[in-house]
């Protein structure tokens, strides 16, 4: 079973994303292990401190290297690992294919950042992978790595009740998904496709690869070009 583990200065904020729906269900069914781990239980202070002030001087606290370490070492010590991953916008972006890439990879640690940031030297020694969720800022890594989590669980064989369903999403093939559609046929004067009800698999397929496409190329040409 593929176990991952969630490094935190504030691992609370950590809890609701995992307690319901599709991650909880993959949970209760042991189809995959997360954990959290409070950076304060690995810090060598006695006071729990686990950030200071950045040398050079500037606003802002910084993760420390000791507590990252202690903490990495400890989990090293019961189980393989894949990659150690490092949550920053200062990184390459998350993309489908990382998803799909990590979510047939062994176990995973991953690492939150809060405030200013963690050590350099964590990065450049513990660190083995970097992912930005996008190009905006947030103040802790606890969400981006709920959101890495989540994209990477969905895709474990068994967790969605119809497998095939991941496939047919946005970014899988390039493409985003076509319009999805649900009873009544009708609400008001609005209507559903006539296609969709037409029961003819062909040419709904046809028509959801041509609405994909049209789709992609107004609003995200450039992975057409990929
Ligand atoms: N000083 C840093 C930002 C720190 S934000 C900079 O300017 O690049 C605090 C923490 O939130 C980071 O350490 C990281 O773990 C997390 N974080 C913020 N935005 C993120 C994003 N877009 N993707 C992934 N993690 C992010």
């Amino acid at each position: 079973m593929k176990k991952i583990d969630i490094v935190s200065a504030t691992p609370e904020l950590l809890k609701s994303p995992f307690s319901g729906s599709i991650m909880k269900r993959a949970l209760d069914k042991g189809l995959v292990d997360i954990n959290f781990h409070d950076l304060k239980d690995y810090s060598i202070s006695n006071n729990k401190q686990i950030d200071d002030y950045q040398f050079g001087g500037g606003a802002g606290m910084v993760l420390m290297i000791e507590p990252i370490n202690n903490c990495v070492n400890f989990l090293k010590k019961q189980n393989e690992y894949s990659e150690i991953i490092y949550m920053t916008p200062d990184a390459p972006v998350l993309t489908q294919k990382i998803c799909n890439k990590l979510s047939i990879s062994g176990n995973l640690i991953i690492i939150c950042g809060h405030y200013k940031g963690i050590d350099q030297r964590v990065r450049d020694n513990i660190i083995t992978m970097e992912i930005s969720i996008g190009d905006y800022v947030l103040s802790g890594g606890e969400l981006p790595a709920a959101i890495l989590c989540d994209s990477i669980v969905r895709l474990i064989p068994g967790v969605l009740n119809d497998g095939t369903s991941a496939l047919t999403d946005s970014f899988q093939d390039n493409l985003l998904a076509p319009p999805v559609y649900t009873r009544p046929s009708t609400f008001h004067n609005l209507k559903v496709p006539d296609i969709l009800i037409s029961g003819n698999k062909n040419k709904i397929e046809t028509w959801r690869e041509e609405k994909s496409i049209e789709k992609t190329e107004r609003i995200r040409p450039d992975l057409l070009k990929k």
